[in-house]
């Protein structure tokens, strides 16, 4: 079988090998109840660093990156699975600290497994992958805060990446006025095309601002962390929501605490990791019942299991328009 493997010495890197299924077992991914024949992956942020070995997200000396795919069962030793059942992961450390989807094969614990669900096709559920449900839990909290289409504007960061991208689009299909905040100049159609009523610069919003700003957004969706969404909450409207869940710009967050005493503001963390299992589902379940597939295949590119690599240092550039699925077959 085909995999990509990370091995830490004799110095950090990443290759394409072939390993035979009884090396697969005894040395990259010696745990876990259900093997599955792994149809897609996709390439994350996240991936990136792994890939690239950028920070410190691999946590054994070797493993097969990936932190999501989608498969079909070929071996459980799992009540909960069958042979040929259609299933889907993401999270759970998986490509971390545990091997991962970039593989033609995969071994994990059957607890971290859900169906695939049957309104999805295979490469459907890769296009959205880790970064889509992201953008969905994101919609999700936004909603549960109370956010509403009439409230008034929504800011996205990262509008061109993988999370940005299919946050536009769910907002937007679901009702709410989008404002894009792309570096990108040349993809502003793109996101207009996938509903953004109005793009931003991110430059903008970038750099150190006040502790409190004009009133704009009534939610933000913030893949960029650092002073991106110090800003946007400096600028978020009395009561509005803020769902923070990247940090493309950076890990750090030099905001102040007025806009949260003073317009009574919600910051909400999102983590699409170790989300509890009925979230997954749900947040799955309504991509299943809203998907459009057509915004689904304008901002994906599908790569063959070889070009995962190259685009893993692409994403960590910035360069990455969209979704990347990998056909860890072709
Ligand atoms: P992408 O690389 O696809 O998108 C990130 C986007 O951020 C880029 O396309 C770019 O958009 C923008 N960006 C990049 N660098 C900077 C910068 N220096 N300053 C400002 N904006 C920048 O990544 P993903 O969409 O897959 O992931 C986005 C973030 O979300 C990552 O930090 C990732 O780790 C995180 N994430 C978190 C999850 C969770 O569970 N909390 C799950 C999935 C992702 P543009 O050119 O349009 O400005």
């Amino acid at each position: 079988m085909k995999a990509l493997r990370i091995d830490k010495e004799p110095t950090y890197h990443c290759e394409l090998v072939d390993v035979t299924e009884a090396v697969f077992n005894d040395t990259l991914s010696p745990e876990g109840d259900v093997w599955v024949d792994v149809a897609y992956s996709s390439v994350n942020y996240k991936d990136g660093l792994a890939i690239t070995g950028k920070s410190p997200v691999v946590r054994k000396p070797t493993l097969v990156p990936g932190i999501d795919f989608v498969g079909r069962v070929r071996r459980s030793e799992n009540p909960l699975w069958q042979v040929g059942d259609e299933v889907i992961l993401n999270g759970w450390g998986v490509g971390e600290t545990h091997s991962g989807g970039l593989a033609q094969m995969a071994r994990v614990k059957g607890d971290w497994l859900i169906a695939k669900p049957a309104g999805l096709t295979a490469v459907q559920t890769m296009a959205i992958g880790t970064a889509g449900y992201t953008a969905m839990l994101c919609l999700m909290a936004l909603q549960n805060h109370g956010v509403k289409p009439g409230d008034g504007d929504i800011l996205v960061t990262g509008a061109s990446g993988g999370v940005g991208s299919v946050a536009v689009a769910l907002l937007s299909q679901a009702g709410y006025r989008v404002v894009a905040a792309t570096g990108k100049a040349n993809e502003h159609a793109y996101l207009t095309a996938l509903g953004a009523a109005e793009i931003m610069d991110r430059a903008l919003l970038s750099a150190p601002g006040k502790p409190l700003q004009k009133e704009r957004w009534a939610g933000v969706v913030d893949a960029v962390g650092s002073h991106t969404l110090a800003n946007a909450c400096a600028s978020a409207r009395y009561g509005a929501t803020v769902a923070a869940c990247g940090l493309a710009q950076g890990m750090d967050f030099p905001a102040t605490v007025a806009p949260f005493i003073l317009r009574g503001i919600t910051l909400c963390g999102i983590d699409s990791v170790m989300a509890p299992k009925a979230v997954r589902e749900a947040a799955w379940a309504r991509f299943a019942d809203t998907l459009d597939a057509d915004w689904l295949q304008s901002l994906t590119t599908v790569v063959p299991l070889s070009g995962a690599i190259e685009t893993a240092s692409q994403i960590l550039r910035g360069e990455v328009r969209g979704r990347v699925v990998v056909d860890v077959n072709a």
